[in-house]
């Protein structure tokens, strides 16, 4: 995992010493000596994380973060606070300008690492969500705001075997979010991932667990892998901090532990998961739309030839056979005309539920346009497809149609069959022959099936 840093420091010298490290563990460096040169860096390059000097003349870290935050260019990425005065005070400041984290100088290596990989992961996650969602050609899933994400009213688990330290834990977060207990972890995991939670918090002195090893079991369980993880550490864990961030935990905190800290990381851990939720969220909304019908919920037309395409080939590099069926309704014009436009959408809707029951999982449906529908099916040959297109068919035919009225309406469909008989064939003459076959059915009397042959 590599990312760019940018360090930012008025300091000479403090800049060369976080260079030093973060190159040696192979991260990308820039540099900036001024709150406005980090400004204009950050809007000029893609930069996964900021460490951002706090007493700096002119623009100084607190201001150059709330800039950063502000916009919605640069809202996303992680900003570590480094001071050299390790006082709340200073710290709540850095939060309310909405700082990620807080490192204090000297910078401590651990620390360092831990701070910067866990972000640097943390915005990989969303930048590829970010990505996904502009590919999929929507500004919707792009435009999720990061100042909008709530990040109070969590719901967080914390596991620990001593009562009374799980107690003050609860005690620093109780009035902000919703704490849960678990004295006894031995069903950790399992209990973490039925719980629908936001946040766990792994304290590393428990009785007679391993914390590392119920932090790998979180990881390696679908319901859990992307859940936030924080441990509690002391002073002594160091080496099996460094290990469970090799697993994924995604923070740590040590002993004693100071309140402000402890609220601004459960703070941005519950903020990051949000977000990358709510990202994911809008992200499939945005797909969704993008490849279905909205009146029928089948596949759309844009969907169905890119599929077509990547089905056939992979019919033909496998010698297997695919059938391809085109499915009209009979006479809907009149059905239209009738009974109205309203009700002839009621119909079409309730036509493609009648289709989806009647056809296989792996088949492939899509309304092509209008009153025009087209089903692929893979594996599938002359005999199967006929099979198919009659049962389709007998399902339309059988039952009239009612679509939310009282008065019942007759609806029959015409079928054309194409299957995939030469090697050359390509998905256009695939969809001719089918095309063909369909207009043959309605020329021989409508509600029936007529296959093509090559
Ligand atoms: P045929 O049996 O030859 O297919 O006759 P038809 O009337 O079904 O065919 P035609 O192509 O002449 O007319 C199709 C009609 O389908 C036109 C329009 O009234 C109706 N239609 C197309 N799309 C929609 C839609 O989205 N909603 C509704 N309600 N009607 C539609
Ligand atoms: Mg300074
Ligand atoms: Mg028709």
């Amino acid at each position: 995992m590599t990312a760019r840093v940018l360090i930012v420091d008025d300091i000479l010298t403090n800049v060369r010493l976080l260079e030093a490290r973060l190159s040696a563990e192979y991260f990308e460096v820039v540099t900036a000596s001024s709150g406005a040169e980090a400004l204009a860096i950050c809007a000029r390059e893609i930069i996964d994380i900021v460490l951002l000097d706090v007493m700096m003349p002119g623009m100084d870290g607190y201001e150059v973060c709330t800039r950063l935050k502000a916009d919605p260019n640069t809202s996303h990425i992680p900003v570590v606070m480094v001071t050299a005065l390790d006082q709340p005070s200073y710290r709540l400041r850095g939060l309310e300008a909405g700082a990620d984290d807080f490192l204090t100088k000297p910078v401590d290596d651990v620390q360092l690492m831990a701070r910067v990989k866990s972000l640097v992961r943390l915005k990989a996650l969303t930048d590829e969500l970010r990505a996904r969602a502009a590919a999929a050609g929507e500004a919707s899933a792009g435009s999720v705001a990061m100042e909008a994400i709530v990040d109070t009213d969590g719901r967080i688990l914390v596991i620990d075997s001593d009562i009374r330290a799980a107690d003050r834990i609860n005690g620093f977060l109780g009035a902000q979010h919703k704490v849960e207990l678990l004295i006894n972890p031995d069903n950790a995991a399992q209990v973490a991932s039925e719980g629908d939670y936001e946040l766990v918090l792994i304290s590393m002195a428990l009785e007679a667990h391993d914390p590392l090893r119920i932090a790998s079991q979180m990881r390696s369980a679908d319901p859990t892998r992307t859940l936030p993880l924080i441990l509690i550490a002391d002073e002594g864990d160091r080496a099996r901090v460094v290990r469970g961030l090799e697993i994924g935990i995604n923070d740590f905190i040590t002993r004693p532990i100071e309140r402000n800290e402890l609220r601004a990381r459960v703070r941005t851990q519950i903020r990051r998961f949000r977000y990358a939720k709510e990202l994911r969220r809008s992200l499939t909304d945005t797909m969704a739309l993008a490849v279905t019908d909205q009146l029928t919920g089948l596949y759309n037309r844009r969907y169905f030839e890119r599929h077509l395409a990547a089905m056939l080939g992979r019919a033909r590099d496998q010698a297997r056979e695919m059938a391809m069926m085109i499915i009209d309704l009979d006479h809907f014009k009149q059905v239209n005309d009738s009974r109205g436009h309203v009700f002839g959408d009621q119909v079409l809707k309730e036509f493609a539920d009648r289709l989806r029951r009647n056809i296989r999982g792996v088949d492939l449906p899509c309304r092509l346009g209008g009153e025009e529908f087209v089903v692929l099916m893979p594996d599938t040959d002359l005999g199967q497809a006929q099979g198919v297109a009659e049962r389709v068919r007998c399902a339309v035919a059988e039952r009239p149609f009612y679509a939310g009225e009282s008065q019942p309406q007759q609806i029959t469909v015409s079928v054309g069959i194409a299957i995939n008989e030469q090697a050359t064939d390509s998905p256009d003459d695939l969809l001719k022959r089918a095309d063909i076959a369909l207009y043959r059915a309605k020329r021989e009397g409508r509600n029936r099936v007529v296959h093509d042959a090559a």
